[in-house]
């Protein structure tokens, strides 16, 4: 049953590949080395309350976002999770997060002091080299000390961030790494000793890099997304999330051979062929076709070229297609009798990275959740 507020295009997410990951993770990070997941930027797309769930089920113990209301959402689901604030908020907001039961990060004294006087538990950001969130590396020393002497502060975690892209960056992270090591260990002489330390996301764990650090804090690798996809383009041992991004034909129409469609005219069938539409757009996370090789869709498990798409609606070119129908499911992404596209080839046809492609889809389409045991579906409704 649909409603009039549906349109018939929806991406399902794979929750058994998403376990899978995680378990992978885990087993890479290592006996003892907690497995924090990082579920910002709407779990990069997936939808955070369900993600944080299907994780929680498989034995995580804590989600990580910089993202005040889906951090809010997912605390509101009462899943069993630490929720841990990377930032997104003002100083003058952290008594109120820490009252909702977050876990705030703090970067400076100011927010430091806010955390002291609400009797909240905080996590410290250093920033080692990336230049955004945390308190300066060649300081933090002295800074974490003085935090430490706030009355009321609990100091639970020190982390840091590197990413990195190619081999060069890489050789900066393990300098910058070091650096990090050797300010846990000079706190440690000091007596502040936080119960999690973290340094690694996805680029310092898939290298192998070594981890003076107690935990791990992971999102490209957990939805099986290739941290580093200037240079390798899939993640080896990990499954990709997106397991369909589909649509329904809202029309369909005939055209002569030779007939010059899409916008100027620019695409010419081959064929008499018939024409499908399907209702999803760049408005949907579509992006401009044309420029990084042929599209294409499957329909009745065969593949089909995508002539253009428009801000609300995207053209199939359905040559061979005997008497397609209005309401027959074109799927995007998925498999099929054997036809198979993936987000990944979706990625390269509009010349963007695999995140950015699920983020654009991900932020406008239904999602649905399903895993071998019992399928959830996304809160907009039936199927
Ligand atoms: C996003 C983020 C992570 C996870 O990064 P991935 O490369 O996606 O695994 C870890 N730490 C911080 C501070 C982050 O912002």
């Amino acid at each position: 049953m649909s409603t009039l507020q549906d349109r018939p295009n929806w991406m399902e997410i794979d929750l058994d590949a998403l376990e899978s990951n995680y378990a992978e993770i885990d087993r890479r990070a290592g006996h003892g080395r907690q497995v924090i997941a990082a579920v910002k930027g709407d779990a990069y797309g997936h939808g955070a309350v369900e993600i944080a769930r299907a994780l929680a089920r498989r034995g995580c113990q804590a989600v990580w976002t910089g993202h005040v209301p889906e951090a809010l959402a997912i605390k509101a689901a009462d899943l069993g999770l630490k929720v841990i604030l990377f930032g997104g908020y003002t100083a003058d907001q952290i008594p109120g997060l820490a009252a909702a039961g977050l876990l705030p990060t703090v970067y400076d004294m100011e927010g430091a002091a806010a955390a002291a006087a609400a009797g909240a538990p905080v996590y410290v950001k250093v920033d080692s080299g990336l230049g955004r969130l945390g308190t300066p590396l060649g300081e933090a020393r002295e800074t974490i000390r003085a935090m430490a002497a706030l009355p009321g502060l609990a100091i639970e975690g020190i982390y840091t961030h590197l990413p990195f892209g190619d081999a060069k960056g890489q050789a900066w992270a393990l300098e910058r790494a070091e650096g990090f090591g050797a300010l846990l260990r000079a706190l440690e002489g000091d007596g502040i000793r936080p119960a999690v330390t973290q340094l690694w996301g996805s680029c310092g764990l898939y290298a192998g890099l070594p981890d003076p650090t107690n935990a791990v804090c992971i999102g490209h690798l957990l939805y099986g997304l290739t941290p580093f996809p200037a240079i390798a383009p899939a993640a080896e041992g990990f499954r990709s999330t997106v397991k369909e991004l589909g649509s329904r034909l809202i029309h369909v129409a005939r055209h002569p051979a030779g007939a010059g469609l899409a916008i100027g005219g620019a695409y010419s069938l081959r064929n008499a062929a018939s024409v499908g539409v399907i209702p999803l757009g760049v408005s949907d996370g579509m992006r401009r076709l044309g420029q990084h090789g042929q599209p294409e869709a499957i329909l009745r498990g065969r593949r089909v070229p995508v002539i253009g798409t428009s801000l609300e609606h995207t053209v199939l070119d359905l040559d061979g297609i005997d008497d397609p129908r209005p309401g027959e499911i074109v799927r995007l992404v998925g498999t099929d009798n054997g036809a198979s596209i993936s987000m990944a080839d979706w990625a390269g046809w509009m010349g963007c990275s695999e995140l950015d492609a699920v983020l654009g889809f991900g932020g406008r389409l239904e999602r649905r959740f399903a895993n071998a045991d019992e399928d959830i579906w996304g809160s907009f409704g039936a199927r």
